[in-house]
């Protein structure tokens, strides 16, 4: 799986964009699906049948990741752009980025100032994210627009994939390239023959800006379970508001609530009764800060019972993201586990 964690991290797809890496997992996959289709706003999704009747359940993991877009060239051919997601400007400055533009990807940097230059500066400043500009390398604007750059062009961070310490991996876009590995991974390996019922994979498109993917997604599939697979942030370092309650090393999250969704308690207590069932390692989430797909499926027509599974993650949303790629390996298995453990939609019933 962390051969297709890399290689999925290194398709850009900025929200509104993902269109390489949607291309990517339809190519992947359509063999395996009982059916697919890519709809108006870009979502995959992937029918799977089990062999047996029983439930439906609708997956999502978003394909989109922060980014950004080009606003103006200015003259002297350094850019001007916009942000596109939840990117923290204090983290901006002196990082790699692509910039996806019509003749293909260019290399470029978030410049600031030389370090020589700070002593007339304002010592405390951070400056936002208007004030800054990407350097591609171009000697003016003439050049830019040579070089293919064009306003609209999408950009994203320009690190690669690389792995570390026994079992951790660095990089951006694990937020949400991890949950598509994982949904790709159950596609590619589990054996269908034994599920009783069917699952809907969706590859969502636009989750960073507002969920856009899965509210267009849960319009289409009319479940009876429904389960988002994301990246979470991790509180195990030492900052005052960390509280140590998702740790790296420990097993997926199960969530109770975010500011999202609060999850169906018939859900993440089977996902609890699953997980001890296989001994997989888990940790249950309450955390406001974050939300995920789940918060456009539990709301999807007469109301989904819906639960969330997450990987923790150091640093999300920048350009170097921490995982531990054992969380991911037991992510999938507990997915697995939910999704051959399924037996009868009642069960997800709010009042039995
Ligand atoms: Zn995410």
């Amino acid at each position: 799986m962390r051969e297709l964690l890399a290689k999925l991290t290194g398709i850009p797809s900025a929200c509104g964009h993902e269109y390489d890496v949607i291309r990517y997992l339809r190519d992947r996959l359509m063999d395996k699906a009982d059916a697919w289709e890519i709809d108006g706003l870009g979502n995959l999704i992937v029918r799977k049948d089990g062999g047996q009747p029983g439930p439906v359940l609708m997956m999502s993991a978003h394909s989109d990741e922060v980014g950004f877009i080009v606003k103006k060239i200015e003259n002297n051919g350094l850019i001007r752009f916009e942000k596109i997601g939840g990117n923290d400007d204090r983290i901006l400055p002196i990082e790699k980025v692509i910039v996806c533009t019509q003749n293909g990807p260019i290399k470029g940097l978030i410049g600031y100032l030389s370090a020589h230059m700070r002593k007339f500066d304002k010592a405390d400043l951070i400056r936002p994210y208007s004030q800054l500009y990407i350097d591609i390398g171009a000697e003016d604007k003439a050049d830019a627009e040579a070089m293919g750059v064009e306003i609209g062009d999408a950009i994203v961070w320009g690190t690669q994939y690389e792995e570390f310490g026994s079992s951790r991996a660095m990089g951006h876009a694990f937020d949400d390239k991890v949950g598509c590995a994982i949904q790709a991974k159950l596609i590619e390996e589990l054996d269908w023959s034994k599920v009783k019922g069917t699952v809907y994979f969706v590859f969502s498109v636009q989750e960073e800006v507002g969920l856009r993917g899965a509210r267009t997604a849960s319009h289409n599939v009319v479940a009876d379970v429904a389960l988002s697979i994301d990246t979470t942030a991790a509180s195990d370092t030492f900052e005052s508001m960390m509280d140590q309650m998702v740790c790296l090393g420990k097993g997926p999250g199960i969530k109770a609530m975010d500011f999202s969704f609060i999850s169906s308690v018939a859900v993440r207590r089977k996902l609890q009764q699953v997980a001890k069932a296989n001994n997989i390692p888990y940790q249950l989430e309450v955390f406001t800060g974050i939300g995920t797909d789940a918060g456009e499926l539990h709301m999807a027509h007469k109301g989904v019972p819906t639960g969330s599974v997450s990987v923790p993650s150091r640093n999300a949303h920048t350009a170097l993201e921490v995982i531990d790629l054992q969380d991911m390996e037991y992510a999938k298995d507990l997915l697995g586990a939910f999704i051959l453990a399924l037996e009868d939609k009642d069960e997800f019933k709010f009042v039995k």
